[in-house]
């Protein structure tokens, strides 16, 4: 498949999503180092976040020099999330330094990205907790989180109330304090956003990431903006 017809596909996928308000294609853009670069895809969220998404046909593996400059051009213009879709995988230092990064950096194939995409509940970023015995502070990444659907209350006056939920449950690294997390996220009327409302055990919750909940709207009910 050429890359360029794919690029629309994910744009069709990216349509059907619920929690984008604009979506824009092969985009110029400068941040604040005022160096232009260009852009595959760019999604922002109802809540005002940034996602980039770039869609390259990668003959290798996505090498750690790709993933530092991708990264350095996503500080650069304010983006909390960046995908690139590649069938090719990357090399381990491009993701121990992906993983590194203050911002998520995610490289995927085009399956996984479908995948993603199409999850109940779209999480990225980090969460970090401390805990509550000796004081450790642990990084996680909210894309291991797994959302299910937990209840429905049905005929509520706006329609159903919704609630995802995911826990995360570990000893802690450094002291084996039994750390327990539940999150939880109610959508309520149906498509609205949710709000996070974590239940927190052995631990306190210093940083929570973000959190999109999918209604899975018809696209042709609601056109984004472009
Ligand atoms: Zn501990």
């Amino acid at each position: 498949m050429e890359w360029k017809e794919y690029e629309r596909e994910v744009c069709e996928q990216l349509k059907t999503r619920s929690g984008f308000k604009s979506l824009q294609t092969d985009i110029k853009l400068s941040g604040i180092s005022k160096v232009k670069r260009q852009l595959d895809i760019l999604v922002e969220t109802e809540n005002n976040k940034k996602i980039a998404i770039e869609c390259k046909y990668y003959n290798s593996k996505v090498d750690i020099k790709t993933v530092d400059s991708f990264i350095g051009f996503l500080l650069d213009i304010n983006v909390s999330w960046g995908i690139i879709i590649t069938t090719k995988g990357y090399t381990t230092g491009a993701h121990k330094r992906a993983r590194k990064s203050q911002i998520q950096l995610d490289v995927m194939s085009p399956e996984i990205f479908t995948k993603t995409m199409s999850g109940e509940i779209l999480a990225w970023g980090r969460f970090i907790y401390q805990c509550i015995e000796c004081k450790q502070e642990t990084i996680r990444y909210c894309s291991d989180l797994d959302f299910e659907i937990v209840e429905v209350h049905e005929n509520r006056s706006m329609g159903a109330e919704s609630w995802h939920s995911a826990m995360w449950i570990e000893d802690c690294p450094k002291c084996n304090n039994l750390i327990d997390i539940v999150f939880d996220i109610i959508e309520y009327p149906p498509g609205d956003q949710g709000e996070l409302l974590p239940k927190i055990n052995g631990c306190l919750l210093l940083e929570t990431g973000n959190f999109l909940v999918n209604s899975f709207r018809d696209p042709q009910d609601e056109e984004l903006d472009r």
